[in-house]
């Protein structure tokens, strides 16, 4: 088991701005030490005892079901509420009131709120370790966090390294929070070429593509999907976000954002395909097509798994927990073991 990182600038997990390349390589040797307890080859309890309060204040499936489970498997206990209904929010809580309390009955808290800033507002007030699960279209840290780490071993994979790849970005690039993360992570690489490609209006924002090019990378704007993917190492798609849309941002164009058409097209079907879910399978919803999904270079289920290990790494981070600990903690029997032949 490796040394626990710890996050920069403090104790709460709000940005990928806290880490350093080092701190994120530390940060990734401890995701790859957890992994015998996301594959069941262990069980570990070194959280007993210990209260994970799971704020989700809008939808989601991965990341709240993903950060239980992390806590879950450490061997700690969980209490969550979903959307504002019901919470006392419904009631005009204010912030800083609800992170107050909820810190009483919690060592560590995921939150998740639409509006941007607003975890770091919960962070400010809360009296134990806060992680930032989504702030409107503003950062989401665990999320990039989980995305270079499965780019690192796709890439890996294929004898290559993420210093000098080059990505595609698609899709919705101005409210996809996930997009200005990892564009914002891969600042810690070098040499890096972004072709962005997305509908008029949901362009990426000014700040991200100006933090790429100050970080030495070349970010250019493709014309069509086709030419966004022709010659790139790896495609990282992203969903309209439909429900931070106004009327006259809804892209006009219906049919698919990119499907193996397009691939084929761009003379790339074995491409590292990446979307950090969910995929708008509706008619029409202009999301990455699942035609593409036999394709060797698939890797939307690698990411969801992956960001097990990520979040447990990211728990053990936040509570301080030592290296020593999870050994004395692990037991190498799993549940399942009688079931193996
Ligand atoms: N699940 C990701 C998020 O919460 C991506 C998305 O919703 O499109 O930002």
């Amino acid at each position: 088991m490796v040394d626990l990182p710890a996050f920069e600038q403090g104790r709460h997990l709000l940005s990928v701005a806290q880490f350093s390349r080092s701190s994120l390589a530390q940060l990734f040797g401890l995701a790859d030490a957890v992994e015998p307890f996301t594959r069941r080859r262990g069980i570990c309890t070194v959280l007993d005892g210990a209260m994970l309060g799971s704020l989700f204040f809008e939808p989601s499936t991965r990341t709240r079901l993903s950060f239980e489970s992390a806590f879950l498997r450490l061997g700690g206990e969980v209490t969550t509420t979903t959307g504002f209904t019901f919470s006392s929010m419904a009631k005009g809580e204010s912030i800083a009131d609800t992170a107050r309390v909820v810190s009483g009955y919690s060592d560590v808290l995921v939150v998740r709120h639409p509006e941007v800033g607003s975890v770091a507002e919960f962070a400010a007030a809360a009296t134990v370790p806060v992680i930032n699960a989504g702030d409107g279209s503003g950062e989401h840290p665990s999320q990039a966090l989980l995305d270079v780490y499965t780019l690192e071993k796709e890439l890996g994979r294929r004898g290559r390294a993420v210093d000098g790849c080059r990505l595609a970005v698609l899709g919705d690039l101005r409210h996809g929070r996930t997009v200005h993360s990892l564009i914002r992570l891969l600042c810690l690489y070098r040499d890096l070429d972004f072709t962005v490609f997305a509908p008029a209006g949901l362009e990426l924002p000014d700040e991200v593509a100006q933090a790429a090019l100050v970080a030495g990378h070349r970010l250019r704007t493709a014309e069509s999907v086709v030419a966004a993917v022709r010659g790139v190492d790896v495609v990282y798609a992203t969903r309209v976000q439909r429900e931070r849309l106004t009327a006259e941002l809804a892209p006009a164009s219906g049919g698919d954002l990119l499907n193996r058409r397009h691939l084929a097209q761009a003379d790339n079907l074995d491409v590292i395909i990446m979307h950090p879910l969910p995929r708008d399978s509706r008619p029409d919803a202009f999301d990455l097509s699942p035609d593409v999904d036999d394709l060797p270079g698939l890797a939307i289920f690698q990411q969801t798994d992956n960001g097990l290990n990520i979040r447990m790494a990211i728990f053990l981070t936040a509570l301080g927990v030592s290296a020593e600990a999870v050994r004395l903690t692990t037991k190498q029997r799993p549940w399942n073991a009688s079931l193996r032949p």
